[in-house]
């Protein structure tokens, strides 16, 4: 494997209504998927079936409406299970309310528990997967359920994906350590006027990415990502607003990076 990875950006949108800007996954080389939203959906079956691993960062539907399907296309013509990273209440979540036999099947335990074409694995906060070359770490973030925001760090450079995530400082101490991160996607899903639903929601925006890029001292890139379609254009008018040092840019579908 070459050591440079990429990450692709299926989707980043806050929800749908803006053709091929489907909701939250990336994409890590051909094989690691950071969510499975409706940007997902987008991707051909030849590029479905090489999907190992994917890691699920809460289990909102924007951000896992894609993984029933994806397991259903590819499942039985994969040699080995795919597997499900999570957090244990994501894990439970997706057991009870979705793979619950009602909604979905239960692919862990098809055709048997044996040799399920699924398969859901439990990580902890803080645990390293490594993947080939790719090292994964996450930290928990505060949002209306438990979730996580995600480290890529591979032999020439890093990552860091926020998750859906309200204010918080341990992503932050992390950041600045000494690891290399050289891109940061950071949410921010709401405008300003909409704060109060930013902060029910737990989720961020323009003014709260400000104050929490104050956190930030790593001089690494920083993209927006999670922008309501409704006030996408809103949003980005006010986070021109940033007197910080770094260009704050906006993430789109599409998009690949060099880590
Ligand atoms: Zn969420
Ligand atoms: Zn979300």
């Amino acid at each position: 494997m070459d050591k440079h990875s990429t990450v692709e950006v299926l989707g980043c949108s806050g929800s749908i209504g803006v053709p091929r800007q489907g909701t939250t996954s990336f994409l890590i080389d051909h094989d690691i998927l950071i969510d499975a939203g409706t940007g997902l959906c987008e991707l051909p079956f030849e590029r479905l079936e090489p999907i190992e691993h994917v890691l699920i960062t809460h289990p909102h539907l924007d951000h896992i409406c894609g993984l029933p399907f994806l397991v259903d296309t590819v499942g039985v013509v994969r040699s080995a299970p795919l597997k499900v990273y999570a957090i244990a209440p994501t894990l439970e979540a997706l057991k009870t309310h979705i793979f619950n036999g009602h909604i979905w099947p239960d692919f862990s335990r098809i055709p048997d528990e044996v040799n399920p074409v699924m398969q859901f694995v439990e990580i902890q906060p803080g645990d390293e997967l490594v993947l080939g070359q790719r090292r994964l770490t996450t930290v928990e973030v505060p949002h209306t359920v438990p979730a996580v925001a995600v480290f890529l760090h591979t032999p020439t450079g890093g990552w860091c994906f926020s998750g859906d995530t309200h204010q918080t400082e341990p992503l932050y101490s992390l950041l600045n350590s000494n690891k290399k991160v050289d891109y940061f996607f950071l949410e921010a899903a709401f405008p300003d006027k909409e704060r109060w639903l930013a902060d029910l929601a737990q989720h961020l925006c323009p003014s709260l990415v400000f104050e929490e890029l104050e956190k930030l001292e790593d001089d690494c890139e920083v993209w927006i990502t999670h922008l309501k379609p409704r006030e996408a254009d809103l949003i980005e008018q006010e986070l021109k607003q940033y007197q910080g040092s770094r260009p704050l840019r906006i993430l789109s579908a599409g998009m690949v990076f060099n880590i």
